[in-house]
């Protein structure tokens, strides 16, 4: 077992704390999400012997391996979704996941609408922006935000929690979070889900309530 997770996650933790000291109003409720894509069971055991309890992971089909042994050890998880969903995936998703973060389109919205209904499951939701208008980035467009949560709520009758962003590599990230700030009290939505472990710092500052931080915990990932 890598005893170092313990010990990053406390880092990560204080650092959340001083940034959140940061934003205004100061003090805000920031939610860890552990990204343990492309890690085993030997490291998700060490988060959650360190008391993590929210995670991470980009694929349904890697997740479907890995946590329903773990989640019937570790009840109180909380599982997110933070990559790509496809609408054959929905069901899956729907029976291990607990909070979506990459709703992009309408047929993902209806598809997950009809999933939970399916399965009497309550699913909130967030709306991924493209906050860079990256042509290769999943996201709706900035312009298009405000419109996409309204139809999330009213036709899909899903609850939106809020936005999620990965702002464009190699650029400073702070004008695309507060952007995605300015868009979620548009679209009157309290959650940003935006940060990871190269930026999570100056996303709290700017008000994320969620942060998606991998490698500064479990260490590098291979590919
Ligand atoms: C992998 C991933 C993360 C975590 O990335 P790190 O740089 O390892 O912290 C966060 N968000 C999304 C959407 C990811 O795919």
């Amino acid at each position: 077992m890598d005893q170092g997770i313990a010990e990053r996650l406390g880092e990560v933790r204080a650092r959340i704390a001083t940034a959140a000291q940061r934003f205004d109003p100061p003090g805000r409720k920031v939610t860890l999400i552990a990204v343990s894509k492309g890690f085993g069971e030997d490291h998700i055991r060490a988060a959650l012997d360190a008391g993590q309890r929210d995670f991470g992971e980009n694929r349904v089909q890697e997740a479907g391996k890995k946590w329903p042994a773990l989640k019937r050890d570790y009840p109180d998880v909380r599982l997110h979704l933070i990559g790509p969903l496809q609408t054959n995936k929905a069901r899956e998703a729907v029976a291990l996941f607990d909070v979506i973060h990459t709703v992009d389109r309408e047929k993902i919205a209806a598809a997950l609408a009809a999933e939970t209904a399916r399965a009497n499951r309550r699913l909130p939701i967030f709306v991924e922006v493209n906050i860079g208008a990256e042509a290769r980035k999943a996201g709706v467009a900035a312009g298009e935000a405000v419109g996409f949560v309204e139809r999330c709520r009213k036709v899909h009758g899903l609850e939106v929690l809020g936005l999620m962003c990965i702002p464009p590599a190699g650029e400073a990230p702070g004008p695309y979070f507060a952007q995605l700030a300015l868009l979620a009290k548009a679209a009157r939505v309290e959650s940003l889900s935006m940060g990871m472990s190269a930026d999570y710092p100056v996303a709290v500052e700017m008000g994320a309530s969620h942060v998606r931080i991998g490698s500064a915990i479990f260490g590098a990932r291979e590919a």
